[in-house]
C-alpha cells in the first residue's frame, strides 16, 4: 500500500519558505506594479525583481516545471501542483519562480519539439527568464473548433509565408517570439494539415491590430493581441517539429498547462475561503457574528468540502502525470479538472463576495477581480463544454451496451440468476454434506 497524503520534510520545507516570501517579497508588486509583470523589466523593476528570482534559484525553486535537462529540478507534477497552491494568489509569483504560462508551455514544446538551433534561439533565453513569448492559435473565427482556421502557411523556396488572422493572442505585446499555428495542407483534415511555427515578433507582416483586455482591466493594458500576419517570410526552418504536427504538439503543451491553471485555482480558492472565514468572524449583524448564521455556515461547509475535492483531484490527476509520463493516459482527469475549475472558483469566490456585502464587490477587495478568473477558466485553452465531451467519452471507453433487451441490473432477470446460484450452491452444499 503505497497510499500517502504527506509531503517529504525537505519539500515541505521549501514550500514553507515559498509561502512566506510570496506573502512578504512578492504580493507588495501586485499591489504596486498590477499589469505589469508581462513587460520586460525596466530600470525601476530590474533591481527589484532580479534578487528576487536569484533568492528563488537559490532554494532550487526556479521553473520547477522544468527536468534537470533543462535547468529545473525536475519535481515533477504533483511538486510543481503543491508549489503553484502557493504561487496562484499571487500576479507577479509564477513570474518571480519562472512558472507564468504561456511561457511554460511554449518551454515544453521547444524542448520537445525543436531543432538544437531553435533550442538555441528561442529556449535559452525563455529559460532563463528574459524573454516572454507567445501561442498564437485562436481565431477571430473560430477557437474551440479548429477545423475553421483558416490562417495558411505557403512554402515559397526557402522560406514559408503566412497569411492569417489571429486572435487572443496573450502577451503579443511583450513577447519576444511568436509560435504560431496555420494550415498548411488544406486537402486534409486541419488536424493532420496544421504545422507550427517559431516567429520573431519583429518579422515585419507580423501586425499586432490591437491588444484586447479582459473586463475591468483599462483599454490601455490589454495583453491579448488580434494579430494580422499579412504575408509574414520566415526562413523554412522556422518549422517546429514536422509538417502537418500542429496538434500533437498542441497536445503536449495544453495537457501541462490545462493542469497547471487548476492548481492555482486551488489557491483562489483557498484565497476566497480565507477571506470568507475572517469577514464573518468579523462582521456583526442581528445579534450575532455572520459566522454564527447558519446559511453562512452552509457556505463555509460548502467551500470547504468542494475545494478539498477539487484540490485532491488537482494532486490525484498530477501524480498520474508523474507515474505514467503520458498526457493521453491523464486525458480524462486533465479535462476533468479543467471543467472543475471554473465552477468551484465561481462558487468559492461568489461566497466569500457575497459575505463581503458592498464591500466585496468593491474595488477595495481583490474579490471581483479573482472572480474575474472563473469565466476566464471556463474558456481559456477550449470551453468546458468541449472537456466535459473528453470525459464522457474517456467514460464510456470503459463501458459496453447491455447484451439484451433489459439493462444489466434488471431486478427480475438478476432475481432469476440468484435463485440459480443459491439453488446450485444449496445442491453443492447439501450433496457434499
Ligand atoms: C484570458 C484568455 C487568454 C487566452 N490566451 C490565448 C492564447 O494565448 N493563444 C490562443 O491561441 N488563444 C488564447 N485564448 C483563446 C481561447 O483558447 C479561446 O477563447 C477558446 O478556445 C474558445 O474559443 P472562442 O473564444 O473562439 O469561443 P468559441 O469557440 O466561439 O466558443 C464559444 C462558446 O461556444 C460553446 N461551445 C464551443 N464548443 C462547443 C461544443 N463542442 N459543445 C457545446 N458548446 C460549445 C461554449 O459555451 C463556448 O464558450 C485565450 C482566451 C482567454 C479568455
Amino acid at each position: 500500500m503505497a497510499w500517502d497524503f504527506s509531503t517529504e520534510p525537505e519539500f515541505q520545507e521549501k514550500l514553507d519558505w515559498a509561502r512566506d516570501f510570496v506573502r512578504d517579497r512578492v504580493e507588495p508588486l501586485d499591489l504596486l506594479y498590477p499589469h505589469r509583470q508581462f513587460h520586460p523589466l525596466d530600470d525601476e523593476l530590474r533591481p527589484i525583481v532580479d534578487p528576487m528570482k536569484q533568492k528563488v534559484r537559490d532554494m532550487g525553486l526556479w521553473a520547477a516545471h522544468l527536468g534537470p535537462e533543462l535547468g529545473g529540478k525536475g519535481y515533477g507534477q504533483l511538486k510543481l501542483a503543491l508549489l503553484n497552491e502557493i504561487l496562484g494568489v499571487s500576479m507577479w509569483a509564477p513570474i518571480v519562480f519562472g512558472t507564468q504560462a504561456p511561457d511554460t508551455g511554449n518551454a515544453e514544446i521547444i524542448a520537445h519539439y525543436g531543432t538544437e538551433e531553435q533550442k538555441q534561439r528561442y529556449l535559452r533565453p525563455l529559460l532563463d527568464g528574459e524573454v516572454f513569448s507567445c501561442y498564437s492559435m485562436t481565431e477571430p473565427q473560430a477557437g474551440s473548433d479548429p477545423q475553421q482556421f483558416t490562417t495558411r502557411a505557403e512554402r515559397d523556396g526557402d522560406e514559408w509565408v503566412i497569411n492569417g488572422w489571429k486572435f487572443f493572442s496573450s502577451n503579443a505585446r511583450t513577447a519576444a517570439f511568436l509560435i504560431v499555428m496555420a494550415v498548411t495542407n488544406p486537402d486534409v483534415s486541419v488536424y493532420q494539415g496544421a504545422s507550427m511555427f517559431l516567429v520573431p515578433t519583429d518579422t515585419p507582416g507580423v501586425d499586432m491590430v490591437r491588444h484586447v483586455g479582459l473586463a475591468g482591466e483599462r483599454e490601455d493594458e490589454g495583453m491579448h493581441a488580434l494579430i494580422h500576419y499579412d504575408n509574414v517570410r520566415v526562413p523554412a526552418d522556422s518549422l517546429l517539429g514536422g509538417e502537418g504536427q500542429a496538434f500533437t504538439i498542441a497536445q503536449t503543451r495544453l495537457g501541462g498547462g490545462r493542469v497547471h491553471h487548476a492548481m492555482r485555482s486551488v489557491a483562489t480558492c483557498q484565497r476566497a475561503l480565507d477571506l470568507l472565514c475572517e469577514r464573518v468572524l468579523s462582521r456583526e449583524t442581528q445579534g450575532s457574528v455572520l459566522a454564527k448564521k447558519q446559511f453562512i455556515q452552509g457556505d463555509i461547509a460548502d467551500s470547504y468540502a468542494e475545494l478539498q475535492q477539487f484540490r485532491l483531484l488537482v494532486l490525484y490527476t498530477a501524480w498520474e502525470i508523474d507515474q505514467y509520463k503520458d498526457y493521453k493516459r491523464t486525458r480524462k482527469n486533465i479535462a476533468a479538472i479543467k471543467m472543475l475549475t471554473p465552477k468551484v472558483v465561481h462558487d468559492a469566490v461568489w461566497r466569500s463576495m457575497h459575505a463581503h456585502g458592498a464591500l466585496g464587490v468593491s474595488n477595495e477587495m481583490p474579490l471581483a477581480g479573482m472572480w474575474m478568473t472563473a469565466p476566464v477558466m471556463s474558456v481559456v485553452d477550449g470551453p468546458t463544454e468541449v472537456h466535459k465531451v473528453t470525459v464522457a467519452r474517456e467514460v464510456l471507453k470503459g463501458y459496453h451496451p447491455s447484451p439484451g433487451l433489459w439493462p444489466t441490473a434488471h431486478l427480475p432477470a438478476k432475481r432469476e440468476e440468484a435463485r440459480q446460484k443459491v439453488a446450485e450452491w444449496i445442491e453443492h452444499t447439501v450433496g457434499n454434506a
